[in-house]
């Protein structure tokens, strides 16, 4: 970072972003390799959640994806569980769930999220960066490299560079589409005729150019100035939010001693500017909590071995609330927390009724549009009825139709038994016969268990319709 970029920032770094200079310029930053415990705890939690990332679309259970977001089709699954657009009521507490965990989570912890858990920082920090420091080097040797002039070794690296880049941003991007269309339909877009998926390689490679673009160029301006979590967590912190802080009661007056400056009056930092070098959004913690620190550590490990050197205590920057800092508090558990752990597990336990209780057959009995009861020669009463069905499930599934409520007859139209396909949605029609002293005023309410190998797996209403005066 440049002195005249440090400038801006401690003066009003507020009005200014940190990455451009006062003509709106992109000021382009070389964040220091970042080391320490938190760094090192960070690579393990990547580790973990990259393979996760990368190996998800090939996990299966019960021969269904771990998670697939098929927008086109219709079709989800989490963990396993087939969803379709029918568990709207699913979908809406799921959603709510989604948001107020977010909520709870940054009123409780900051942005833990974005340092720990976000793909977009862990990409960019774990994956593209790194592979940054071991073919151009730290940010000295960076910087140097981009000021030289053109040379075939600097030609080599960057070529080396953005190739690497451009082979894993492909990578990246079959791995969100094998999320949205299943890992089979990728595979037969790479491996079939390239004519025959024309839609899918423009998307293949739409993905890829938007990924390259994102960790080669844009990188933190995504999280700055795109991701809207950035955005609204001023909103969601409170005073005793944990956050990356710097403790300017035990840092200030900040300087040196060594450097001019009398040791008397002097806090415990000494104004080295390493936790600004590391950081890689650009910005300076010691101006506070601000909108661009996405809380990934790399100033808490810089000073951390700044005071191991001092013969200081750790943690002039460190998670702590601005209670904890300001008035010496402990970390609270506040009512604003309590209320919404309150609404998280409420919700959670919607979700999880909802999903452990849902009917593998999402069915809808209807009469049939046009149709009407007939007198049969027997004396019962006929009705016609359209049947819509979906099968959730991954198997095809053998299905009985039974009157639950009324004795009668009831029959699949052309077939004894229907057999509803797996993952699909299925027409047939039902006939429906009751004797007529079973109706009142010329109707009878009528409950219809659907069965699948003796297992009911799903109950529908509707009504038996005949003549009004027999
Ligand atoms: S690394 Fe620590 S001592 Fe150095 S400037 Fe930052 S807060 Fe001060
Ligand atoms: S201020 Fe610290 S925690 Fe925030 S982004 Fe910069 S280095 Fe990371």
């Amino acid at each position: 970072m440049s002195e005249a970029l440090i400038e801006v920032n401690w003066k009003d770094f507020r009005e200014h972003l940190p990455t451009a200079d006062q003509q709106g310029k992109r000021l382009w930053l070389y964040p220091k390799k970042p080391e320490g415990r938190f760094y090192q705890y960070r690579k393990y939690v990547s580790w973990l959640l990259l393979a996760v990332l990368f190996v998800g679309p090939f996990v299966r259970i019960n021969g269904n994806p771990l998670l697939l977001v098929n927008i086109i089709e219709r079709r989800f699954s989490i963990l396993g569980r087939l969803f379709w657009p029918q568990d709207v009521a699913i979908f809406a507490i799921a959603m709510l769930l989604y948001f107020s965990t977010i909520i709870l989570f940054t009123s409780a912890f900051g942005r833990l999220w974005c340092g720990w858990a976000c793909p977009q920082t862990l990409l960019m920090e774990m994956l593209f960066r790194r592979i940054e420091y071991v073919i151009e080097g730290d940010s000295v040797a960076q910087r140097a490299l981009a000021a030289a002039p053109w040379t075939a070794g600097k030609t080599v690296k960057r070529l080396l560079k953005h190739g690497v880049f451009f082979a894993l941003s492909f990578l990246i991007a079959n791995t969100l589409l094998s999320y949205i269309i299943g890992t089979q339909q990728l595979f037969h877009i790479i491996t079939d005729d390239p004519r025959l998926h024309l839609q899918g390689l423009f998307f293949m490679l739409l993905f890829t150019a938007l990924f390259y673009g994102i960790f080669a160029r844009f990188r933190e301006q995504a999280c700055t100035f795109i991701c809207p979590y950035g955005r609204f967590q001023s909103a969601m912190l409170d005073e005793n939010s944990m956050v990356v802080a710097y403790d300017h009661k035990r840092g200030e007056k900040r300087g040196h001693p060594t450097a001019g400056v009398s040791a008397e009056g002097l806090g415990d930092c000494v104004d080295c500017h390493k936790c600004v070098a590391v950081c890689p959004t650009g910005i300076d913690i010691r101006n506070g909590t601000q909108m661009e620190c996405v809380n990934c550590t790399a100033c808490i490990d810089a000073c951390d071995s700044v005071m191991d050197k001092l013969r200081r205590p750790r943690g002039l920057i460190r998670y702590a609330s601005h209670n904890i800092i300001e008035r010496g508090e402990k970390q609270r558990f506040t009512p604003r927390m309590a209320g919404y752990s309150v609404v998280i597990t409420v919700l959670a336990t919607v979700l999880m009724v909802l999903v452990f209780t849902r009917p593998d057959i999402d069915a809808t009995v209807l009469r049939a549009p046009g149709a009407l009861s007939q007198m049969l020669p027997s004396g019962k009463i006929e009705n016609l009825y359209t049947v819509q069905l979906i099968n959730k499930t991954s198997r095809d599934l053998p299905l009985d139709f039974v009157l639950e409520n009324t004795p009668g007859i009831i029959q699949v139209m052309g077939a004894g038994k229907l057999m509803a396909p797996a993952e699909r949605l299925t027409q047939t029609s039902l006939l429906i016969q009751l004797s007529p002293n079973l109706l009142h005023d010329g109707r009878k309410k009528l409950t219809i268990g659907i069965y699948s190998n003796g297992r009911l797996v799903e109950t529908v209403n509707t009504a038996f319709i005949g003549p009004r005066n027999l």
